[in-house]
This record gives structure tokens, sequence and C-alpha cells, in this order.
């Protein structure tokens, strides 16, 4: 058997050990200072995820398996107002930083709207999308102009055929346009997500990896996650980021740390000699993702999620219409801080209630 072979068949699934969170780790994930969001093990929130639809123009099987039940629910879905002034209280309380995610944002004609608004807020010092592409092309421009700072885009391969397939509808020279019109556009960093798939044979990983060679395109692997949905596909999927940066640096030498400036999120980065570009590998197995957890998210109909994988929510819509919704937000929100778990439960097959990661966009 090759060594790639023994490396792709040896996933590093390592059990969870138990939960250190030390004030350091917490300090890392705070670039940004100042901030009244801290739970009950000392970690600093200063990064929020709001989800603006469950809708989504692709079906990538890893996400929505055939046997999902969708939709998720109705279409009433926060306005850009009543975003607004949950992420205003959220930015007065610590939050820094904000990414735009669903569902597929762009497919929400009022994204503009709801960019300037969020951007606008004292306290938001940076404004990031992740999107699938389609579209960015055309709307590139004008999101930059209305504040957006910088862009992810999903890809998960650049073989067309196995694009459309894992997509099961998406057009990956579409796609390759928007990652254009955003570097063109200057929403940048470009990051370029791609989810490692064992089934995706020899080369997705590569192929991306190389981009990152000559130009100035950041590619993030993330390792599959299960969810209530799909954990029965998950076990024959799945592929390592270990087993891949192994792939990686024998292909194309060794990778070195790569600083972008203070840590703000799971992904640990690396660049190859020369290159203009990084890649990155984000591990949710591994623990340091709960133990440097800086998030929070919001859902597309006003609730807050605690953890990516929490089996509850608290809604936020119903304070818009109390006498003081700042007030009332303010205190609601540092209320159920509390109750952010150390830790979410996948190694032990706990999936939360999260069904797709299309209601929350990861
Ligand atoms: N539509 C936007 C996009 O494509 O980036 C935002 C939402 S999408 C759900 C966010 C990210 O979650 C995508 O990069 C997608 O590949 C990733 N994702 C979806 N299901 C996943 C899973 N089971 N494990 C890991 N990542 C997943």
């Amino acid at each position: 058997m090759s060594r790639l072979a023994i490396l792709e068949q040896s996933p590093a699934r390592r059990p969870l050990a138990p939960l250190a969170i030390s004030a350091e780790t917490a300090e890392s994930a705070d670039p940004g200072g100042e901030t009244r969001l801290i739970d009950s093990f000392g970690r600093r929130l200063t990064y929020l995820r709001v989800s603006v639809t469950d809708r989504c123009n692709l079906r990538c099987t890893y996400c929505l398996p055939e046997d999902a039940e969708f939709p998720f629910g109705d279409r009433a879905f926060l306005s850009p107002a009543e975003i607004e002034t949950i992420v205003g209280a959220l930015a007065r309380l610590g939050i820094r930083r904000v990414r735009l995610t669903g569902g597929e944002p762009l497919v929400r004609r009022d994204l503009p709207e709801i960019v300037r608004r969020v951007k606008a807020l004292p306290g938001i010092e940076n404004l990031a999308l992740s999107t699938n592409g389609i579209g960015l092309a055309r709307l590139a421009p004008e999101l930059k102009a209305a504040g957006l700072d910088r862009v992810n885009v999903s890809m998960d391969s650049l073989d067309p055929e196995r694009f459309r397939e894992i997509t099961r509808r998406g057009n990956l020279a579409e796609v390759w346009e928007g990652v254009e019109a955003a570097l063109a556009a200057g929403l940048e960093p470009v990051k370029l997500n791609a989810v490692l798939l064992a089934d995706g044979g020899d080369g997705d990983a590569e192929r991306l990896a190389a981009l990152t060679l000559d130009r100035p395109l950041h590619v993030r692997f993330i390792e599959l996650m299960g969810t209530a949905s799909n954990q029965h596909l998950q076990p024959e999927r799945y592929l390592s980021c270990d087993a891949v940066r192994a792939r990686l640096e024998s292909r194309f030498g060794p990778l070195a740390p790569f600083d972008s400036g203070p840590r703000t999120g799971p992904a640990k980065a690396f660049q190859f000699a020369g290159a203009p570009g990084s890649v990155g590998f984000i591990t949710p197995l591994s623990h340091t993702f709960c133990a440097e957890c800086n998030r929070l998210r919001l859902t597309a109909r006003g609730e807050l999620r605690l953890c990516l994988f929490a089996d509850r929510v608290y809604p936020l819509r119903p304070l818009l219409a109390t006498p003081d919704p700042d007030a009332a937000l303010e205190s609601e929100i540092l209320r159920v801080l509390q109750e952010k778990p150390a830790e979410h439960m996948l190694t032990q097959g706990n999936y939360g209630n999260l069904v797709s990661f299309m209601q929350i966009g990861g």
C-alpha cells in the first residue's frame, strides 16, 4: 500500500481530552480588546456570524442529504433594520467582527443594505461574507461599495464535473468568475473554503493548494462535520486535515506558519515558500476549536446560538417589540451568554439540534 493510501486510511480522530481553557488562549482570540461578552469559562466573544437566510441555491451533498427535511421553516427572516438593531446591541457589548452567512446570503436582494447597516455600526471593525459565489461576479463591486471588507467563497473542487456532482447543480466557471471579481473589487483577503471529502479522490486538495503558489488566494480546508441529518454519511466521506497536510507537503514542500496578524478564527494557516497565498486547516474535532472559541451566532429568524452544535437557541426577536429594545437585548444577551457550553460533543456523537449547516452557515 502506498504511503498516501496509508495516510488516508488513518484519519486522526482523537477523542476529546478534558477542556482546559486558559486565560492565555482566551486572550489570543480577542484581538479587539474590550468586550463585555465574557462567558463562564473566561472566553471573550468578539466575533459574530449572522445567518441572513436559510435558503440556498445549491444542494451540496454533504450539507443537505437527499433525505433531509427542507425547508427548515417559514420565510420570516430578520429585516435589515432588525439585523441592525440586534447586531448593534452585540456591538455595544463587544462584538468587533461580523460574518454574514446563510443559507446563501447572495439570494437576498437586500444584502447590500444589510452590509451597509451592519458596517456603519459603531464598534464593527470588519465585515466578511461567506458565499457559494453564485452571483458574486455581478455583486462584488456593489458589496464593496456598501462596506463589505472581505469574502470567503466555498469551493470544494476545481474539477467542473465533480463540482457539479458535489453541489448537485453548481457551475464552477460562474463561481470562479465571482472569485476573480472579488479580487478585482478588493474584497481581500479572498479565502476559498473547501470541505475535505475522502471520495474526492485525487487532486481536489492539491489543485486548490496549488492556486496559492501564484495567486493571493487563501484556501481553508475544513474537516467534514456530522449534523443530525448527515452523520450516517460522515465516516465514509471524512478525510482529516493531517492526512491532507502530509499529501500537500510531499507534493509542494514544507508549509511554514503564515502570520496574518492576531489569530481570529479556528484555522491554522501556513504558506509554501514564496507563495502569495496561504493554506489553512480547520479541525473541528480537535478541542482547541472550543477552547479558543470567540464566537456567537445569530440565526436568520433572530435567535442567538451559543455553539454551532448546541441543542437550543435563544429568541431575541420578541425583544424588538419591547419599550426599550436596546436595553432588553443587552441584558438578555449577557444573561444567556453564561450558558455557552465548554465544548461541543461531536466526538461523542452529539450533534445538538443542527440538521444542516444551511440553517446557520457553519
Ligand atoms: N452558502 C454559503 C457558503 O457556501 O459559504 C454559506 C453557508 S455554507 C452552509 C457555509 C460553509 O459550511 C460552506 O463552506 C460549506 O461547505 C460548509 N459546510 C456545509 N456542511 C458542512 C459539513 N457537514 N461539514 C463541514 N462544513 C460544512
